[in-house]
This record gives structure tokens, sequence and C-alpha cells, in this order.
């Protein structure tokens, strides 16, 4: 087995366009899987500090060692935001880390995962199954579908309290979620003015940062309470990703839990805690004008 991102027995995350003059590298102890699916070149194989890595498009998209550092904040921020979320969409992914950690939330009924790439779900069950343990939980069900489709299709009765946007980078199948439109989208399927939305934001402070004012502004057009937080993942671009907090409710700090996880919940997080979550909407001060 080879592939082109793989040099020398190094997986290189190299992307001239989003990420110029750089590259991240981790070594490839074993190369465990590589296929070109309807939608996407997808890569898995394990480093020994890293553990086993899910590659999509060329860019990696979780690591079993930092996984955690993405899935807690960007399921428990809109989470504890929401006073009592009942009905969760999750649209992307396929990885199960998210569907992992909302379920950790008693309070929700009922999670639904729209996922375009069922090869991402079965390669998690096989490759990741710390992350794709929620996959047999009766109250998820699972779409296999474009996500843009998906929430153009809703039905009024259909609505949610929280929609998490765990997808991929702009460049392939997620390109839309990144355009106004979805946005608005977004916003149809909220249950009311209390529904929050998360979208990961694909770029960091340090490479693209007009592009996350370009992406805030766009958010800005549609939701009126919105902001931008980061959580910081190593294996990930320059170690930082920024997350966009959406509602409609301009009476929700969004800085601010509104529900605090009990003991029980607390002791099952290693990232997320009520004072993250504040912390990670403080930005630097070359970037707090241009973002929040
Ligand atoms: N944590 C990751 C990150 O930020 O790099 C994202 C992880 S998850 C694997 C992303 C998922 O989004 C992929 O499984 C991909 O198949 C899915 N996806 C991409 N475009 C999609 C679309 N249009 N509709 C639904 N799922 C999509």
């Amino acid at each position: 087995m080879s592939h082109p991102s793989i040099v020398d027995g190094w997986f290189r995350e190299i992307n001239d366009k989003s990420f110029p003059g750089q590259a991240f590298s981790l070594r490839v102890d074993k190369l465990l899987y590589q296929f070109k699916s309807e939608f996407q070149d997808i890569l898995v194989f394990h480093n020994d500090v890293y553990g086993n890595v899910l590659v999509l498009d060329g860019i990696i998209q979780c690591t079993e060692k930092d996984e955690f550092a993405y899935q807690e904040m960007i399921t428990h921020i809109p989470l504890y935001l929401h006073s009592n979320p009942k009905k969760v969409l999750v649209i992307g992914g396929g990885d199960g880390g998210v569907i992992r950690e909302v379920l950790k939330h008693d309070c929700v009924e009922s999670v639904t995962l729209v996922e375009i790439d069922e090869t991402v779900i079965q390669l998690s069950k096989k490759y990741l199954p710390n992350m794709s343990c929620g996959f047999t939980n009766e109250k998820l069900t699972i779409k296999l579908v474009d996500g843009f489709q998906f929430l153009k299709d809703l039905r009024n009765q259909d609505k949610f309290d929280v929609i998490i946007t765990d997808s991929s980078d702009p460049e392939g199948p997620a390109e839309a979620f990144f355009q106004r439109q979805y946005f608005q989208l977004l916003k149809n399927a909220l249950s009311n003015d209390n529904g929050i939305i998360i979208s990961q934001t694909s770029e960091n402070i340090w490479l693209n940062v007009n592009y996350l004012q370009r992406l805030t502004e766009t958010a800005r057009e549609v939701f009126t309470n919105v902001k931008y937080c980061s959580t910081m993942v190593p294996s990930y671009t320059s170690g930082q990703l920024g997350l966009l907090v959406c509602t409609m409710n301009d009476q929700i700090d969004l800085t601010e839990p509104t529900r605090f996880p009990t003991t029980s919940e607390q002791s099952e997080l290693r990232y997320y805690n009520k004072d993250i979550h504040s912390a990670s909407f403080v930005l630097p001060k070359w970037v707090e004008n241009d973002l929040n």
C-alpha cells in the first residue's frame, strides 16, 4: 500500500492554499486502510504517539490521542448553553466522537446524525472504537444523506434544540457548510429562538484570520448573537481550531454556560468545564476585534 500523502514513512498534511509554507507531519508506524469513496479520499494509519489517525482528502480529522479536545468543546459548549436540550442534530460527525459526547447528557431524548459517507462510520467502528461507542445507542438515528439537502428537506415538526456541524473542511463535500445559505437553513431548523448552533470553522487564527472574519460576518447576517471560541488540538494545523456559536436569543451570554456539569458528568470529561467554556471565548488582542 502507498499513498501520495505519505513520503519516506511520514504522512504530510500539505495544503498550499490554506496553509502556505508549512506542513504538519506524523510518522506512519502502520498503514491501516486507504480507499477513494464516492465522496472523498480516506486514509487511516497508526502513529505510536497519536494512536489511530483518520485523514479525509489529505486533512487530519482526528487522532485517538487528542480527539477529546475537539469533541468535548464542539458538543458541550452548545449543550450546556441550552437550558433543556432534548433534540440534537449532528451534521457530518461520522467518526462518532460528537455522538459519544451528546449522549453524556441524560436530558437529550434523541440525536440525529447526518453523514454523507457511510464508509467513515464503518471505519470508525473498526479503527476508532472509543469514538464510535455511541453508534448502537437507541436514542440515535443515522441518516446517510448530504447535510445541506437534509436541512432543505426538513419538515416543520422535525426541528432541533441544538445543531452541531462537525464537518470536514470546505474543499470537498462540506463546501456548502461555510456559506450564508447554510446558516439560514440552520436557523430555520431550530425549534425556537433559544436554539443554539455550533460549527467548526476549519481555519485557525494564525493562518487565516481574514477568512474567519468573513465567516463570522456571514453568520452575523443570519444570527443576531454570534461568537467565536477556540480549542487546542495539537494534530490540527497550528494546534488551534475555532468554533462559531450562534443563536437568535440576544439574552443568552454565549460565554457563560446556562447549566453546569454535575459531579458525575464532570468526571467523564477531560477537557470541558465551566471555566474553560468561558476562557475559550477570550482571544488574543490582535484578533479579538476581528472576531468577537
Ligand atoms: N473533527 C473533524 C474536523 O474538524 O476535522 C471533522 C470530523 S468528521 C470525520 C467530518 C465528516 O463530515 C466526515 O465523515 C464527512 O464524510 C462528513 N461530511 C462532509 N461533507 C458532508 C455533507 N455534505 N453532508 C454530511 N456529512 C458530510
